[in-house]
């Protein structure tokens, strides 16, 4: 993947090249203390955490949320990319795990990023914040839970007419199948399975429309939708 190009393609100034170069730098640099990411090598890092998480850019769905939920955020992929590409809507990073949190804290600092907030958090207590409870136009998350698991941790936080957008693999279309039912007991509905448009990732969007309120019952309490997920 050239960057030039790549950058040029999601409308992003050829300067956001540094302000990419920088965040994989201090991510990695992180690493050395706290593992983050499986991924040491900057150019893979480049491919696998920055370019995977910008291949949003230019959704529909992004483009007219203003305020924007990373669920299990780790080292901050796909969030910190995004918030670093869209300094007009607002990002919550979240993650059960605060160091990770940390990490994020420091590098959206050094960045220079005023949109980014972190919350430490299991989604299943987060889930029942008011302050957070379907707050959201649009929720997304990467590499964190099956489908149906998944969807119990972020449909919770998606404001009605919103949406949830998880990053997965092609490899998904069952995952997605077999999730329709929680999809709909949480107010969702699966709306499309979109290839990311990076050439040869192998890697879709799976968008979930949130239609109607998700009962007050769910998310249940903290290990429950992992342990026996909704079916
Ligand atoms: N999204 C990042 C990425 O793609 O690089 C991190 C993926 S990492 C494999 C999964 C993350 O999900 C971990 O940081 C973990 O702490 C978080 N996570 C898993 N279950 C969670 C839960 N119930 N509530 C909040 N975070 C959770």
């Amino acid at each position: 993947m050239e960057m030039n190009g790549f950058l040029k393609e999601k409308g992003l100034d050829p300067s956001y090249l540094q302000t990419f170069e920088k965040l994989a730098a201090l991510t990695l640099e992180w690493n050395g203390k706290i593992n983050v990411t499986a991924i040491r090598e900057p150019s893979e890092f480049m491919h696998k955490n920055i370019v995977d998480s910008l291949a949003l850019l230019g959704a529909p769905e992004l483009e007219k949320a203003g305020a924007v939920l990373d669920m299990g955020t780790g080292g901050g992929f796909p969030g910190l990319p995004l918030a670093a590409a869209c300094p007009e809507k607002s990002f919550v990073l979240t993650d059960a795990i605060g160091k990770k949190l940390k990490v994020v804290d420091d590098v959206a600092a050094q960045l220079g990023l005023s949109n980014v907030r972190t919350v430490h958090s299991r989604a299943e207590d987060l889930g029942h914040m008011p302050e957070y409870r379907e707050q959201f136009d649009l929720v997304v998350s990467r590499a964190v839970a099956d489908l149906s698991v998944l969807a119990e941790y972020c449909l919770p936080l998606v404001k009605q007419g919103g949406c949830f957008i998880a990053y997965k693999t092609d490899a998904a279309a069952e995952e997605t199948e077999a999730a329709k039912p929680a999809i709909g007991k949480l107010g969702g509905r699966l709306a499309d399975i979109r290839p990311d448009g990076i050439e040869g990732s192998g890697h879709v969007f799976v968008v979930i429309e949130k239609r109607s309120a998700t009962p007050k019952t769910y998310p249940r309490k903290a290990g429950t939708p992992s342990k026996k997920p909704l079916r």
